[in-house]
């Protein structure tokens, strides 16, 4: 109850444009940033991805800050960076791995703007992914309740096309086994997470306990024999150990070779854990977030462990 509470009122906070605004114009060099953020510039968030795969063989999942975006020119922003931080990722030969939000390319001013700006993403992965190994896509973040069927849908139409995408679900909604069960016939890659927004009884489990449980069965669906058949990617996003290592069973048994499935992290959270998976052999990637909008991406972050009020706290008063 109290953690629920937590991150509502982080959400809250995350959505307050005078406090993001004081925030990111007072506090430039903020500790909040420090953490969880690979740099200010695609430049310095590739050198980021850069070292640590040199230096840990962790991969990278690029992310440019900014999120429920209701301004034309910032969706025009957004969109440029999602697309200059291709290029930049394709000359340091690493995967051409971005995530995206679509709030942030113009779905709350029209859904139709979302789209043809992913569409412009994905045609720059597709283009220069070619010759390159690796495992390239434009990964699509699932955001609130609202603009799941959407996101979906835009996920399926750009797979259909041709394009390299991926699709990001979360375990605290009911339809998700039943949404997975789809992606799985239709062999994509998908990411798992617990989810980070808060819903009615209605649509979504409120119990902590009862996510993780509809967690491990989703995932017992993922990495079953049938979607080793079919060609699906499984990606298990969390930093909870004992679910990590659920899915490692699972992909025993059921004859997974490690680097047909992965985990993901938050660049910033737990790293020994991600170190240990990449020191065991598994893929591990890291969801990298780099530009100057970093308050509401923080604040979200914080709201997902309340321990981190000290780090909150310390971020306000500093
Ligand atoms: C790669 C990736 C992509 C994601 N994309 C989305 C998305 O598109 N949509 C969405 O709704 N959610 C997304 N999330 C967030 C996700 O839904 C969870 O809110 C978040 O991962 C916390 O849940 P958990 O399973 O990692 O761990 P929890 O069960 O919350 O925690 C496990 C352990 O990790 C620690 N921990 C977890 N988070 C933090 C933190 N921020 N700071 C410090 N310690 C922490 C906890 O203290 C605990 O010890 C993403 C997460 C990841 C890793």
């Amino acid at each position: 109850m109290f953690r629920r509470l937590w991150q509502s009122a982080m959400i809250g906070l995350a959505r307050s444009p005078s406090i993001t605004s004081f925030m990111q114009t007072n506090r430039a060099t903020s500790l909040l940033a420090d953490k969880y953020t690979g740099g200010s510039d695609a430049a310095r968030a590739v050198a980021t991805a850069s070292q640590l795969l040199q230096d840990e063989n962790i991969h990278s999942s690029l992310f440019y800050l900014g999120e429920y975006i209701d301004d034309a020119d910032l969706v025009a922003v957004n969109t440029a960076h999602k697309i200059e931080v291709a290029g930049e990722l394709a000359r340091a030969g690493l995967d051409l791995h971005i995530s995206f939000d679509p709030t942030q390319l113009g779905y709350s001013i029209k859904p139709e703007i979302a789209r043809k700006n992913a569409l412009k993403a994905a045609e720059a992965i597709k283009k220069h992914m070619a010759g390159n190994d690796g495992v390239h896509c434009l990964m699509f973040d699932m955001e609130d309740a609202s603009v799941i069927d959407a996101t979906i849908n835009m996920h399926n139409e750009f797979q259909d096309l041709g394009y390299p995408v991926a699709l990001t679900m979360q375990a605290y909604l009911h339809r998700t086994y039943s949404d997975m069960e789809k992606q799985i016939e239709r062999a994509s890659k998908v990411r798992l997470v617990k989810g980070a927004f808060v819903a009615g009884s209605d649509i979504s489990f409120t119990r902590r306990a009862d996510i993780k449980d509809n967690m491990r069965k989703i995932i017992s669906l993922m990495l079953s024999d049938k979607a080793r058949q079919s060609g699906f990617y499984p990606i298990i996003a969390t930093h909870d150990e004992a679910i990590q290592q659920f899915a490692i069973s699972q992909a025993r048994k059921n004859g997974w070779q490690q680097g047909e499935y992965e985990f993901e992290m938050l660049f910033g959270v737990r790293k020994n854990l991600a170190q240990k998976l990449a020191a065991n052999g598994e893929r591990i990637r890291l969801y990298l977030p780099f530009g100057k909008d970093w308050w509401p991406y923080g604040v979200r972050r914080i709201g997902e462990n309340p321990a981190n009020a000290v780090l909150l706290t310390r971020s306000l008063f500093s």
